[in-house]
């Protein structure tokens, strides 16, 4: 319920009229004479042209239903557990344990060497030419600083100290909390760190200065990640100015 006194549900179920769909990542409104009834869009694809109030709705209500979607029973004795709370606990009928939505936290990092240059990576999940900063998950009984300092020193086998916090965002595909950082490289990179990328997950990672990203984006070598990220907006920190686009 919103200060005014209007009350928000979610409903997941089936969309109707599917002849009105697009497939996904389209938004076919945009640009079009007639625009559709009805289309079918995930929030990768509408975050960014909703206001605050309706990202902020659509986020949370995405985070909820894939957490009732995933989390029918009780973890302590298996009973269905039903909702409680407006949606947002379950409760066991057998034990009387209540549940909350999970909530797991990633740290997303600018890592920086001494002549401000950033690394940027290609995850070897994502499709060729795309990069972005590092990333990981938080294990348990680890601090974020401590996260973000493995996670660079697995992924691309680089030490960093000076780990400052930046900026969150919710990213509930299906459930992170995405916490961004900045951290420096320490020591001289070229003969004390070279890049030494973990070949399961990471397929090539390189130090980019603003003129080298600003070349390989023009040149059409690399892709960066969509505005509505934190990744995206971490980076045009960095850059100083909005991120020039492809081509
Ligand atoms: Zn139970």
């Amino acid at each position: 319920m919103d200060a005014a006194g209007v009350v928000y549900f979610a409903v997941p179920g089936p969309l109707p009229d599917e002849g009105l769909l697009s497939g996904p990542g389209q938004v076919p409104w945009l640009g079009r004479a007639t625009a559709p009834a009805a289309v079918r869009a995930g929030l990768r694809e509408v975050g960014a042209l909703l206001g605050d109030r309706d990202a902020g709705l659509f986020t949370h209500a995405v985070a909820l239903a894939n957490w009732h979607a995933t989390h029918e029973h009780c973890p302590r004795c298996g009973a269905r557990t039903r909702l409680a709370a407006a949606g947002h606990t379950r409760l066991c009928p057998q034990d009387g344990s209540e549940h909350f939505p999970r909530v797991d936290p990633a740290v997303i990092m600018l890592v920086l060497d001494p002549a401000d240059r950033c690394i940027l990576a290609r995850n070897r999940k994502w499709p060729m030419k795309r990069v972005s900063i590092l990333a990981g998950f938080v294990e348990p009984g680890e601090s974020v600083e401590q996260a973000v300092a493995r996670e660079v020193r697995e992924e691309v086998g680089v030490s960093v100290g000076e780990i400052r916090y930046l900026g969150s965002q919710p990213w509930p595909m299906p459930q992170s909390l995405m916490l961004g950082f900045s951290a420096r490289a320490i020591g001289d990179v070229q003969r004390d760190q070279p890049i030494r990328v973990d070949d399961d997950e990471i397929a090539e990672a390189r130090w980019y200065s603003r003129d080298d990203l600003r070349a390989a984006i023009g040149a059409g070598d690399i892709l960066l990640p969509p505005p509505v990220s934190i990744a995206h907006r971490i980076i045009a920190a960095w850059y100083g100015a909005p991120l020039p686009r492809a081509g």
